[in-house]
């Protein structure tokens, strides 16, 4: 990177190479976020992965960083670095919709944990990313804000929901951003993008200021391009939050984990495949991506064998019954009273206001979850459908662990296909849910997963594999997914559709 070129500063280099320079002296952070920020022009035109773009903000921050390296102030360990955030984590006095129409007006006054330790470490927030709204979808098709393209096929979904988050990091904007992951909504656009997409444990990041989902399943996940950028984020996020009761101690080691990798070793690590997710409802293409990443799992060193997960084809089901039933909960504050716009005439009393708010302002996917979410919890349903996915997730969960008495990861597709159409899924509910059948697991277990770019199909889709390990052994994943990075392909989506493909 040189002051003569930060156009290809910004998003194009990772975000320790940024560090190094800026602290240097040889580009300017100013320089860096103008540079992303004129990317993301030519980004939003071709793909709407921003619901708002931040350049006032981030040119302050900037200059404030400039002006301090100037004067002999030692920078912080992410000085410089440009990022996104999904636009459902709290930002003060910036426009925090969760891509819904609900939430147009909403200004937080504070700032989430997550932003405010990122915006200490010295990164800079450049926009907010599209998304499904309130983080309800695969596809990022689902936004007050309308659809988001992929940026290597512009027929072609995102995925979801953090679908704008990893447009940017694919198509060069940042090196790295901040999404949310109830059921796989970091790792799952991740794939379909081609970069890496990391959910935590549970408890490891906190999520205050984080607009809630389903509560015992969010948790926040960091998207990047290679394995230590990830790290280096992580390192700056975690510790326990007095303002998150969930969140746990836990050591910043995470840079530590995937420079631990940066030998392609893996000796003696042990990795089990799940044959219940890696056979017949898979895409060849990424049956073969699995079959590569085993092959290559095994030339690091790693010991791959067969590991069952007996109950894991059920997950799905239980997470969609569980994280409908939390965000029916949840999502009962948007009444148009406090929270959420208000539609209808006050005359006609609260009920209607009410009525005529959520009526107004929710999607059809939201209503569809609000509607089984309820239906689940109500007296005379609730044991049959609320309590017996309770027990299914206990199953899972307990099987997660018993596999991992046996191997020190577990290996699967991050989902059964590459990029589907626009459009292709919105009148079909159920295939969109079932898309989630590999990433669901770690949510419901609370352990971590990563999803690893694998290769491309025969149309240049990206295809992915997704590593889980047990809870708070997630240095584990970081560690494998530096051994894994290939050197060898694309890195920056061009943006636009792959000539004779869509
Ligand atoms: N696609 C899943 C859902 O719609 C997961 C979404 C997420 O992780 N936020 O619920």
């Amino acid at each position: 990177m040189s002051a003569e070129d930060p156009g290809a500063a910004s998003g194009t280099v990772s975000a320790h190479e940024i560090v190094q320079a800026v602290a240097a002296g040889t580009v300017r952070a100013r320089d860096v976020v103008d540079a992303a920020l004129a990317r993301a022009d030519q980004v939003q035109a071709a793909t709407n992965a921003f619901t708002e773009l931040l350049p006032e903000r981030a040119r302050a921050a900037a200059d404030r960083l400039d002006a301090a390296r100037a004067a002999g102030t030692a920078l912080p360990p992410l000085a410089g670095v440009p990022f996104v955030a999904k636009a459902n984590l709290c930002v003060e006095g910036v426009a925090t919709t969760a891509g819904s129409a609900i939430l147009a007006d909403f200004r937080p006054p504070y700032d989430a944990t997550v932003i405010a330790r990122l915006e200490a470490a010295g990164a800079i927030l450049i926009g907010m990313g599209n998304m499904d709204e309130f983080g309800m979808g695969s596809s990022s098709e689902s936004s007050a804000h309308g659809p988001v393209r992929n940026p290597w096929n512009d027929a072609r979904v995102a995925g979801g929901s953090s679908g704008g988050p990893a447009v940017a990091v694919a198509a060069g904007v940042v090196p790295l951003a901040l999404g949310t992951d109830t059921g796989g909504s970091v790792r799952q656009p991740a794939a379909f993008c081609g970069v890496l997409g990391f959910k935590p444990t549970y408890g490891t990041l906190s999520r205050h200021g984080v607009i809630a989902y389903g509560s015992s399943l969010d948790q926040v996940g960091v998207l990047a391009r290679g394995a230590l950028d990830v790290g280096l984020v992580m390192d700056a996020l975690v510790g326990k939050d007095a303002n998150d009761a969930t969140t746990v101690e836990v050591p910043p080691t995470f840079a530590a984990a995937a420079r631990e990798g940066g030998d392609g070793r893996l000796a003696g690590v042990r990795v089990g495949v799940v044959p219940e997710l890696s056979g017949a409802g898979n895409d060849p293409a990424v049956a073969r991506a699995l079959d590569e990443t085993v092959q290559r799992l095994r030339h690091a060193g790693a010991e791959v064998s067969e590991v069952h997960v007996p109950s894991a084809q059920a997950a799905v089901a239980c997470y969609y019954l569980i994280a409908s039933a939390e965000a029916s909960s949840n999502l009962a504050r948007y009444d148009g009273m406090i929270t959420g716009v208000r539609v209808g005439d006050d005359a006609e009393g609260q009920e209607a206001v009410m009525t005529a708010s959520r009526g107004a302002r929710f999607g059809t996917e939201v209503r569809r979850r609000v509607l089984m979410g309820t239906f689940a919890l109500s007296a005379g349903h609730v044991d049959a459908w609320y309590g017996r996915a309770l027990q299914v997730r206990r199953k899972v969960a307990n099987e997660l662990q018993a596999a991992f008495e046996q191997v020190d990861l577990l290996l699967t597709p991050t989902v059964p296909t590459a990029a589907f159409r626009l459009g292709e899924r919105l009148d079909d509910p159920l295939a969109m849910y079932l898309g989630d059948v590999d990433t669901c697991l770690a949510n419901l277990a609370g352990v971590g997963g990563i999803s690893v770019p694998a290769g491309r199909d025969q149309d240049g889709l990206p295809l992915a594999a997704q590593l889980l390990a047990p809870a708070l052994q997630d240095g584990r994943l970081l560690r494998a997914a530096a051994v894994l990075a290939r050197g060898d392909e694309p890195r920056i989506a061009p943006v636009g559709a792959i000539e004779g493909t869509a």
